[in-house]
């Protein structure tokens, strides 16, 4: 018989030896950096397949009542022009998805229920699932339990909540306002209510170290989560890192690499290209990082108007274009790189929809 005794020493060898690896490949360099490339997207195609799903996001507000100190709308910049779209705009925008492959609708906003608020949301998920074939997620931040069960009970079939990261030490001192221990709670409770959940983490915020970003890698592991969103910390002007640089900046591969591990320690996960990375790497890191583990697309569906007042960090793509211009050109991205568009909402691969195993 196993005890306990026995069990324990062997899981802490096995987190040991993970830990070892995941720091080995983030610092591999030339063929091993090339080969870690290869591996990557060979077990993105292995378990994911060729299909890129494209989820489309509507940044349906701006306005916010925390004070993350990365954050380019984060409530004490007065240099932002506030605004919430009205449940009938969302709407017209998320009807033109299936016209464009989008079979999924992320919504996206600050945190703060004053503005849209949790019920009309509620409302507004009920709507867009009665009335169209597309899925939603939802990303809004911390909110009680009750709120996330009666926005499940909507019809909300997954929710995107980032860690952000995995140092609580180092998550206090970017966040006046929560703590990690909160936003992990948060996630515990999405997935005990059966939400398909995702998370995530920024790549080089001040702090951070190679340790620090292998713990961000394990703990999503850990998390078994079904889609994980990263992308490279971008220092906006108006917030207090404004002046900090992306601890990795003299070592750009820094950003690509964890994408690759980060698929080779959660084969089975969604992960999108995320546009941090086109922000970084002037409009090529999307491409790039499909080829380098990531199968998930999400472009912007916010209505031009409004594009321009959610610039979470400086240099955001596409903040000129219109939704359907965005829908076009990722098809021809998808295709241009010899992938297939996914089809139909894109659900996890880890478990059928609402049953936790
Ligand atoms: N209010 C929601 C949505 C936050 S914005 C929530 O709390 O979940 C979505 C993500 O953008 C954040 O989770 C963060 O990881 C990222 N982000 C914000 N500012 C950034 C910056 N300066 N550089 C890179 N990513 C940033």
């Amino acid at each position: 018989m196993t005890t306990l005794k026995t069990k324990r020493p062997r899981l802490l060898d096995r987190l040991r030896f993970h830990r070892d690896e995941a720091n080995r490949l983030l610092r591999a360099q030339g063929n091993a950096l090339d080969e870690l490339y290869r591996r990557a997207n060979a077990v993105r195609r292995q378990f994911m397949g060729d299909e890129v799903f494209i989820r489309g996001i509507v940044e349906f507000s701006n306005v916010c009542a925390r004070n993350c100190y990365y954050c380019g709308i984060r409530a004490g910049n007065k240099h932002v022009k506030r605004y919430t779209m009205s449940a009938d705009e969302i709407l017209e925008v998320v009807r033109r998805f299936p016209a464009n492959g989008q079979g999924t609708v992320v919504l996206q906003s600050g945190e703060a229920s004053a503005s849209f608020d949790d019920e009309a949301l509620g409302k507004l998920i009920r709507r867009i699932k009665r009335e169209t074939p597309v899925a939603v997620t939802v990303c809004v931040g911390n909110r009680p339990g009750e709120i996330y069960r009666y926005w499940r009970d909507c019809g909300m079939d997954r929710y995107l909540i980032r860690f952000e990261t995995s140092d609580p030490g180092l998550y206090a001192r970017l966040h006046p306002d929560s703590s990690l221990a909160e936003r992990l709670d948060c996630l515990k409770t999405l997935r005990d209510l059966g939400v398909q959940t995702g998370s995530g983490f920024m790549i080089g915020v001040p702090g951070e170290t190679v340790e620090i970003l292998t713990n961000n890698i394990l703990l999503c592991r850990k998390l078994d989560l079904d889609m994980i969103g990263i992308g490279p910390f971008i220092p906006h002007p108006d917030t207090p890192l404004g002046n900090t640089p992306n601890a990795y900046a003299a070592d750009p591969d820094m950003f690509f690499k964890a994408l690759a591990v980060l698929r080779l320690f959660n084969p089975d996960a969604h992960i999108p290209a995320t546009t941090a990375y086109d922000a970084m790497f002037s409009g090529t890191g999307r491409d790039l990082a499909l080829q380098r583990g990531a199968n998930v697309f999400m472009p912007n569906a916010t209505p031009s108007q409004y594009r321009k007042d959610y610039l979470l960090y400086p240099g955001k793509p596409c903040v000129d274009e219109s939704a359907a211009q965005c829908g076009a050109c990722v098809i021809h991205r998808i295709q241009a790189l010899g992938r297939t568009l996914g089809q139909g909402p894109g659900h996890s691969k880890k478990r059928t929809a609402g049953i936790i195993t």
